[in-house]
């Protein structure tokens, strides 16, 4: 790969209105498109959660404890759909801000054991980087060689090709300032971390209390028990503010005064 890839996360309570089901936030996709854009980053990977597209489906049809029921066949496509269409808009934006954005899905490249990535193939990822594409992958529905099929957190996805790639920083655009020492939509008293190390986010993990809408894969909880190996292989981590302006193109140029970074070890 030319230089190491940046990977950005954009979460799903960024891009979609998280309480109203399959609604997306177009103005937001669009001017998230326009900072990428602006920013240019030499080789730039980009995964999307899925929000109020991907949730309401996963849940009412369980998708995520795996296969049970024929009737859960349909809510697995129904699922992948919704993350289609989601997927669609995100590209859509990007291409006409003049990036060079591929779809990839993510549940044809990918096979979960007990919901862990057991199988992703990488060589059309590498491939794309490396002629200065931008691959866009998301959380989706997949297969399971333990439970069928399973979701898979577009968390678990953006660390575990942050480790692959030896990715320069993960950057997480969320739709809170960073990381608090509570959720601060239900602890108002919850205090904003602006610098933390490995020692400090296991402390943190210790007080937590998930994310208040339907979130079928863990939340902020789920997120930073995610980073843990990435940390500590020395992964630079930012999780900053998505939903106001410029946060996401000053993460992008480097310029880290916007949220919580997270020091690999
Ligand atoms: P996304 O789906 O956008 O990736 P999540 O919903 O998984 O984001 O996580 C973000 C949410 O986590 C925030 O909206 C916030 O309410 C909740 N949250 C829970 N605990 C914390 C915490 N300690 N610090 C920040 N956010 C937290």
């Amino acid at each position: 790969m030319k230089s190491k890839p940046l990977i950005l996360k954009l979460g799903g309570s960024v891009i979609t209105i998280k309480d109203k089901p399959y609604t997306p936030n177009p103005q937001v996709i669009r001017r998230l498109a326009e900072e990428i854009s602006r920013a240019k980053p030499e080789t730039l990977l980009v995964i999307h959660g899925g929000g109020s597209f991907g949730h309401p489906l996963a849940h009412e049809y369980n998708i995520a404890k795996g296969y049970r029921e024929k009737r859960q066949l349909i809510g697995f496509a129904k699922t992948h759909q919704s993350m289609v269409n989601l997927n669609r808009l995100v590209i859509e934006a990007l291409i006409e801000q003049g990036i060079a954005a591929v779809s990839i899905p993510t549940s044809s490249l990918t096979i979960t054991n007990n919901g862990r990535i057991e199988l992703l193939m990488e060589k059309t990822l590498v491939g794309l980087l490396d002629m200065g594409f931008v691959p866009v992958l998301y959380g989706d529905a997949v297969l399971d060689s333990s439970l069928g099929f399973t979701i898979l957190s577009g968390d678990q996805i953006t660390v575990h090709l942050a480790l692959r790639f030896e990715a320069e920083k993960m950057i997480f655009g969320v739709d809170v300032d960073g990381l608090y020492t509570e959720d601060p939509k239900l602890f108002p008293s919850a205090r904003l971390l602006r610098e933390i190390d490995l020692k400090g986010l296991r402390d943190v993990m210790k007080g937590f209390s998930g994310s208040r809408s339907v979130d079928v894969t863990g939340g902020m909880w789920g997120k930073v028990r995610e980073l843990i190996p990435a940390i500590e292989k020395g992964i630079r981590v930012v999780i900053t503010n998505a939903l106001k302006p410029e946060n996401v193109y000053k993460a992008l140029i480097g310029d880290e005064e916007i949220g919580t970074i997270i020091k690999g070890s």
